[in-house]
């Protein structure tokens, strides 16, 4: 018989009741250390005092009203938001997948009406995602995903990941966008190559194309700047934002340029829930604490004792680690046992992460852990290491 909860997810038997900074505390009495976060999700851990206390003022006074009237906590998140980006303005929604479709619908309208209406054709990589409605399956790379859900939209050209000869190639008269995200993700924590998102913006320029970055899973601190562009040497027009931006209440962004954004005028897009008062006052408070100064570095040192550990496992147990890569905290663990059978092991000794493509554990903790974390996290993976890693 079905369950009740449709059965989309192969769920761990494990139900949490109550969190605290990077803790998560089991109905059973067991405590986790969650070093997935929600799949990067909770930037700031579990019941943050200034969230909860942000969020508890907020449900008092008002949650929702609409985009049809002026909302004061949108305009000052989409402040803060310009003030530290490339970005001119932003649209606000309830998830990455909805962001990255207002990418789409932004790129394609963008060149419409610039008068390039032939342009409609995207550039996606190999070993991309983007989310699970339809045109994001599409931009994104797994088969897996789309098969059986045919026909699919129309409109992508897949280059290899890196790849910038091929991306150069792959430019026709009918391309008028690319999409990346700047260190995949889901396809296992894949940093692009020294120079290539300079290289991709030098070709999108010479081809009037726009360039959106999918940062869904690498914005909001996670790499040690708010986006991950912002250590390459150049700028998008767009890029969407989820994940951590609201620290676990659902909220998504597209930010982009003034350029790329006079495709969108009044009545071009919108959407009932996007940015109301609840989830803004959520991202809001996130921000005051990620744009703290010292916050970035914090990030960094905190993902310097994490490598510095995996590196020292890695020796000690050959069997085990074959690779550790990603940028801040966005960290992969590439294993040579099967990642999925090492997040469980993790889970047994209660260390909570995320398996991704390419055989990778995702570690992906709260931005705010303290060394004491990161040392009970390496305890229990250097435990796993010595059950798994013969
Ligand atoms: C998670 C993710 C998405 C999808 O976000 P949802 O909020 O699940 O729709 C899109 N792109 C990237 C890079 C992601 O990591």
């Amino acid at each position: 018989m079905i369950t009740p909860v449709m059965p989309t997810y192969a769920r761990a038997d494990l139900a949490f009741e109550k969190g605290e900074g990077p803790y998560l505390y089991a109905q059973d009495g067991r405590r986790f250390l969650d070093f997935g976060s929600g799949i990067a999700v909770n930037t700031l851990g579990h019941s943050h005092p200034h969230l909860v206390a942000k969020l508890t003022e907020q449900v008092g006074k008002l949650w929702h009203t609409s985009n049809l009237y002026q909302m004061p906590g949108q305009e000052k998140l989409a402040k803060r938001l310009i003030e530290n980006s490339f970005a001119d303005t932003v649209f606000f929604c309830n998830s990455g997948a909805e962001a990255n479709e207002a990418g789409i619908k932004m790129l394609r309208r963008y060149q419409y009406v610039s008068g390039h209406p032939e342009k409609n054709r995207i550039l996606v990589a190999t070993n991309a995602f983007h989310g699970r409605t339809l045109g994001t399956l599409t931009a994104g790379y797994s088969e897996k995903y789309r098969e059986g859900f045919g026909p699919m939209p129309d409109g992508f050209d897949r280059v290899a990941f890196g790849n910038l000869n091929e991306l150069r190639n792959a430019i026709t008269p009918n391309t008028g966008g690319i999409i990346l995200e700047p260190i995949q993700g889901e396809g296992g924590i894949c940093c692009a190559p020294e120079g290539y998102l300079e290289g991709v913006r030098k070709a999108a320029d010479e081809f009037g194309m726009l360039v959106m970055f999918d940062e869904v899973q690498t914005g909001i601190g996670r790499t040690g700047k708010l986006f991950a562009y912002q250590w390459s040497d150049m700028e998008p027009d767009i890029i969407s934002s989820a994940k951590g931006l609201g620290g676990g209440f659902p909220i998504g962004a597209l930010l982009a340029n003034e350029k790329a954004a006079a495709a969108f005028t009044p009545g071009m897009h919108g959407t009932t829930f996007g940015g109301n008062q609840l989830a803004t006052a959520a991202a809001n408070a996130v921000l005051d604490e990620v744009l703290k100064p010292g916050f970035m570095d914090h990030v960094l040192e905190m993902s310097r004792l994490i490598v510095d550990g995996l590196e020292v496992i890695a020796r000690k147990h050959p069997g085990f680690i074959e690779e550790v890569r990603g940028m801040g905290l966005l960290l992969g663990m590439k294993t040579k046992p099967a990642n999925v059978d090492v997040v469980a092991k993790l889970r047994e000794f209660n260390l909570l992460t995320v398996p991704a493509g390419d055989n990778v554990v995702r570690i992906i903790p709260p931005l705010n852990i303290t060394k004491t974390h990161v040392d009970e996290a390496l305890v229990a993976i250097d435990a796993a290491a010595a059950a798994l890693g013969k």
